[in-house]
């Protein structure tokens, strides 16, 4: 995923006892053993997958547009230890019809406390065990009226405006309000569903299309997918709206509102060029397709790595394929994340910051050299910012997150920058040669299963390293992932990055100087939006009226630098932007656009407090629920 730049915070308490056994019948469908090591260990579950889990998940759900919700049955295969006499899911407001075996006998169950974001357990009894201690659980269900992974849309939220649109978003801990698992990274599970809709909507999900839809009664469609590959169930997503699809390359496409497709499609031709420039780095691409659904504006984040149906925000459409370094990140989690996916939300790093790297050898290898130095000095530069921000021993600002934090609540730049530069600089140390070899192997060795820090080091000391004491100084392994603040073997970013733009913007600081029209134009969408990010802070109507003369900035088809023209605009109360402020609040939902916006109108007081909250009354009702937490935070919404 792409991470918000704000985020909620809620920090829960250690519940669950450490789970210890290696009495688990042997591997069915390929899924591979829960790890059961300290580090493996997920907090944010009730499950106790050593003595009962879940190994395959078959969803047979209507997607209930007027109800929002969806209402069906999951039925999941048990693999139990042989003493097991219960197995343990997760829930987050699910209604549960009833609960039977594979034989429709029902089973007793019991629904625990909720715990805040974590849930309530659901215990089932297990019954008489049949076969080779598999068995069946078939449970009947709705999900409850805010189920959070569920964003239901009116069809004005979206482009055509006429059709209602429906899109999940399970990471990190969310899918426990629409799917009755055992709902953490570490316990992998394929899966299989028959998802129902009105016509003439279609579904698409994060697995296999199976077949054409076929009619069920006179106004419903039923469409069949399945995933053969274990996952982490957090990567099982859906998606319905009255949506279209364009193929971008032998087993690449996209899917969109029919009123957005020509300029997705437009967007995204690199798409083939960097499934194979990603191959050609760390191996094969294990999933078959890779597809891609641009989402409606309401979608909160920039991306959400989906197997084989990445999510992507709208918002990243420039016309210029300037902001496609987002689908580099989504497809880079292919390896990193989906198909060797950390065992506990700690160690994020293993996933966003392993992506991150990998994402900017995409880029160097598709888009060149300068465009990957340029990212790779933004993250150098907010992760020693933060640091700089936090404190150098700060516990947050660790790659491994401290016990108890929130998945929802990491720090985004200790786990992508801190993890990009930590593979940068190890690459630069052991020699980029012999450090993709290392990366593929890893890949090749934990395909399609759960991995931890200490795995990720032992297999490095093992392979590279080999007892040579020399370079195990060199790397200072533990720092940077035990640690806290910025290693001093940290490789500094490119001083010529961004030399031409920093130049530029000196210059203006100085005297006022603009960079002409024609070098504007001819700046990367990374270099434009350096420029914006070093603005002085204060600046007057007529410094911000003639800034956005020269650089037309308010015509601009990019987001991003909308974005931070319009950030720039607010904080120093120019009232010539509220109107298109107010539009794209209006129009886009992405969060970390959102967030700082009101944030920005929030800060400055009497003038756009008012301002703040009469567009957020209007725009409130289209968010995401995440987007609308932290926005309800800013401006202290009470209703
Ligand atoms: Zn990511």
């Amino acid at each position: 995923m792409r991470v918000p730049a704000f985020t909620p915070v809620l920090a829960l308490p250690f519940l669950v006892a450490a789970c210890t056994a290696d009495d688990l019948p042997g591997e069915e469908r390929g899924v591979p053993p829960v790890l059961t090591s300290e580090q493996a260990f997920d907090e944010f579950t009730y499950a106790r997958p050593t003595e009962a889990r879940v190994t395959h998940v078959a969803l047979d759900l209507d997607l209930d547009f007027e109800g929002r919700r969806v209402e069906g049955t999951a039925t999941l295969d048990v693999e139990a230890a042989e003493d097991a006499t219960e197995i343990v899911l997760d829930s987050n407001g699910l209604i549960i019809g009833g609960i039977s075996d594979g034989n429709g006998n029902a089973l007793d169950y019991t629904i625990g406390e909720a715990d805040g974001e974590k849930g309530e357990p659901i215990t089932v009894t297990l019954g008489e065990l049949t076969g080779p201690a598999l068995q069946q659980v078939v449970v009947t269900y709705a999900s409850g009226p805010d189920a959070e992974a569920l964003q239901w849309l009116d069809p004005e939220q979206t482009a055509g405006g006429e059709y209602p649109y429906v899109f999940s978003q399970g990471q990190a801990i969310l899918n426990r309000t629409w799917i009755p698992t055992q709902d953490s990274p570490g316990i992998r599970q394929t899966w299989e569903a028959r998802i129902t809709a009105p016509k003439p909507l279609t579904v698409v999900m994060s697995g296999i299309s199976r077949g054409e839809p076929e009619d069920v009664g006179e106004n419903r469609r039923a469409f069949e997918f399945a995933m053969e590959n274990s996952v982490p169930p957090y990567l099982i997503a859906l998606a319905a709206g009255n949506i279209d699809f364009a193929e971008l390359g032998p087993r690449s496409g996209v899917w969109a509102e029919p009123e957005v497709l020509d300029a997705a499609a437009a967007e995204l031709v690199d798409t083939e060029a960097m499934i194979d420039a990603a191959e050609d780095i760390y191996g094969p691409y294990r999933w078959g397709r890779y597809d891609m659904i641009v989402l409606p504006p309401s979608f909160p984040y920039g991306g959400m790595e989906n197997p084989v149906m990445t999510f992507l925000t709208p918002t990243f459409i420039a016309g210029d394929r300037s902001n496609t370094g987002l689908v580099a990140h989504e497809l880079a989690h292919s390896w990193s994340g989906n198909l060797v996916t950390y065992s506990s939300w700690r160690d994020g790093w293993l996933n966003e910051g392993v992506t991150s790297y990998f994402e900017s050898r995409i880029t160097e290898a598709v888009f060149g050299e300068k465009r990957a130095a340029q990212e790779y000095a933004l993250s150098y530069d907010s992760l020693a910012e933060a640091v700089a921000e936090n404190g150098a021993d700060n516990p947050n600002t660790a790659m491994r997150t401290p016990e108890g934090i929130s998945p929802f609540d990491t720090v985004g730049e200790a786990i992508y920058d801190k993890g990009t530069v930590f593979l940068r600089t190890m690459e630069a140390i052991i020699g980029r040669e012999r450090f993709d070899e290392f990366m593929r192997g890893w890949f090749d060795r934990h395909a399609f299963q759960p991995a931890t820090s200490e795995m990720f080091l032992a297999e490095l000391r093992d392979q590279v390293v080999d007892g040579d004491e020399d370079l195990e100084q060199a790397l200072m392994l533990d720092e940077w992932v035990y640690g806290t603040g910025l290693p001093e073997n940290a490789v500094a970013p490119d001083p010529q990055a961004f030399a031409e733009v920093d130049n530029a913007a000196a210059a203006y600081g100085e005297d006022g100087s603009l960079p002409s029209a024609e070098t504007w134009g001819g700046w990367t969408g990374a270099e434009q939006q350096r420029f914006l990010r070093e603005l002085p802070e204060t600046m007057t109507a007529d410094q911000l009226a003639a800034l956005d003369a020269q650089l037309g900035l308010s015509d601009t088809g990019n987001n991003e630098v909308l974005f931070l023209w319009l950030q720039a605009a607010l904080r120093n109360q120019y009232q010539p932007a509220v109107p298109q402020a107010e539009t794209f609040l209006a129009d886009v939902g992405r969060n970390k656009f959102v967030a700082p916006l009101f944030q920005a109108l929030w800060d400055t007081g009497s003038w756009g407090q008012p301002i703040a909250r009469r567009i957020y009354r209007e725009t409130r009702p289209g968010y995401h629920s995440m987007t609308r937490g932290n926005v309800d935070e800013i401006v202290g919404w009470e209703g």
